[in-house]
């Protein structure tokens, strides 16, 4: 590969892909069939620390760079996205903290982490997606407290959670808080019946007058929706270096098949026509790979990566889509079936060019930054 790994990324990743390959690889299929990954699959993850990567070592966490971190989920994302995605999701939520949020908070997400829980990011609601300044969920102040009422669609992690960063309308705008999951008035609401990403957990939230204090306030009051859009511009390169990891099991699985495959008295991978397909991946995999990796270095010498994040997610996910789709055409018909892996990995891939932003959302982003560049 054209990365050039040290020796410890080289020994970490090998340890995670042991791991993977051991402990998760064989529940995969039976988790996308039901739509569920049972909490007690992601013990092994949780004894090895990955869920505490991304925080901080002043917090407990492993603070780890984010070229290394991301590696790591592109190693899991190769067995599976979603189940990825469920770790993943809790720095989404860390991330909002860390940049604008108290060092009580901070500490106070580190501890519930650190006992092998998750954590949500809940913005989006069935009339605010891609619009997210449009949402209606209200936070109203009470005294020293904020009473929340409004319903979250399609937040990740939602039923799993054991703490919610979550966004909602203020006197002086939209407002980031931080909210347990025992709250009262707070529960989870319908699960949604994925059509791929089936490991990952997606479900409604429902604030019903949940109390909260004013000390739960992440940031400035009214300055929510900035905190939410610098927290993903890590979190784009993130989806980038997930779909990197199931573009790369694509490649291998259908490699494999092609070798030993024969149609018309030779391996398949004989055929000129299979062979610049295979070749069209590797391509397409090694440039998206170098991309993320270097936004990731961007990202761990502090700089801004609102383009930079916003190119990766769409360059990647875009070309994810068809390495994915060449890996079921070369496994032919058997590629169609669910007895193989590769039209799982084509309806996981999906999502990436929908979630965070979609890919229209993202070429809009890039073409304001190149405006105000010139
Ligand atoms: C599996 C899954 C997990 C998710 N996880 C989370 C999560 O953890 N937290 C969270 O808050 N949200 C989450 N989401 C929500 C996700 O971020 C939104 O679905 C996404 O932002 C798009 O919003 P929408 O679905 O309302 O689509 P819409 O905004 O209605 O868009 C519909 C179509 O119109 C296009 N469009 C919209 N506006 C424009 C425009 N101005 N110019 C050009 N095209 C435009 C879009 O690109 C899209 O193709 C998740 C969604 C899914 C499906």
């Amino acid at each position: 590969m054209a990365l050039m790994y040290t020796e410890e990324q080289k020994e970490l990743l090998a340890m995670v892909r042991q791991m993977a390959e051991r402990e998760i690889k064989p529940h995969v299929a039976e988790c996308d069939r039901t739509g569920e990954c049972p909490m007690e699959l992601f013990k092994p993850a949780i004894d090895m620390g990955l869920h505490m990567l991304e925080i901080p070592e002043e917090y407990g966490g492993s603070g780890m760079d984010f070229e290394t971190t991301a590696m790591v989920f592109e190693e899991l994302a190769k067995v599976d996205a979603g189940y990825a995605d469920t770790l993943v999701t809790t720095f989404v939520a860390l991330r909002n903290v860390i940049l604008a949020g108290t060092k009580e908070q901070a500490q106070y997400f580190a501890d519930v982490v650190a006992e092998g829980k998750f954590a949500c990011f809940a913005i989006t609601e069935s009339n605010a997606g891609s619009d997210a300044g449009a949402l209606r969920a209200t936070a109203v102040r009470d005294g020293d407290d904020f009473i929340l009422n409004g319903t979250k669609v399609f937040a990740t992690n939602g039923s799993c959670a054991s703490l919610y960063v979550s966004f909602f309308r203020t006197e002086k705008g939209i407002t980031a808080f931080l909210i347990d999951r025992d709250t009262p008035g707070f529960s989870v609401g319908a699960h949604e019946d994925k059509m791929g990403f089936r490991l990952s957990n997606t479900t409604e939230l429902v604030f019903e007058d949940v109390r909260v204090p004013a000390s739960r306030v992440i940031g400035e009051e009214g300055k929510g929706l900035k905190i939410a859009m610098s927290g993903l511009n890590i979190s784009r390169a993130f989806v980038a270096t997930m779909a990197v990891g199931i573009m790369q099991r694509a490649l291998d699985e259908a490699l494999a098949y092609a070798k030993q495959r024969t149609q018309f008295g030779k391996p398949i991978i004989k055929f000129q026509m299979v062979q610049g397909m295979l070749a069209d991946m590797a391509i397409k995999i090694e440039a998206a790979r170098c991309l993320v990796n270097n936004t990731m270095k961007m990202i761990d010498a502090g700089m801004d990566v609102r383009k930079e994040g916003s190119i990766t997610k769409t360059f990647v996910t875009d070309v994810a889509q068809e390495v994915t789709s060449n890996a079921v055409q070369i496994l032919g018909g058997y590629g169609y079936s669910r007895e193989y892996p590769v039209e799982k990995l084509m309806r996981d891939v999906k999502i990436f060019q929908i979630f965070e932003g979609t890919n229209q959302i993202q070429r809009l982003t890039i073409a304001k930054c190149l405006e105000a560049e010139n």
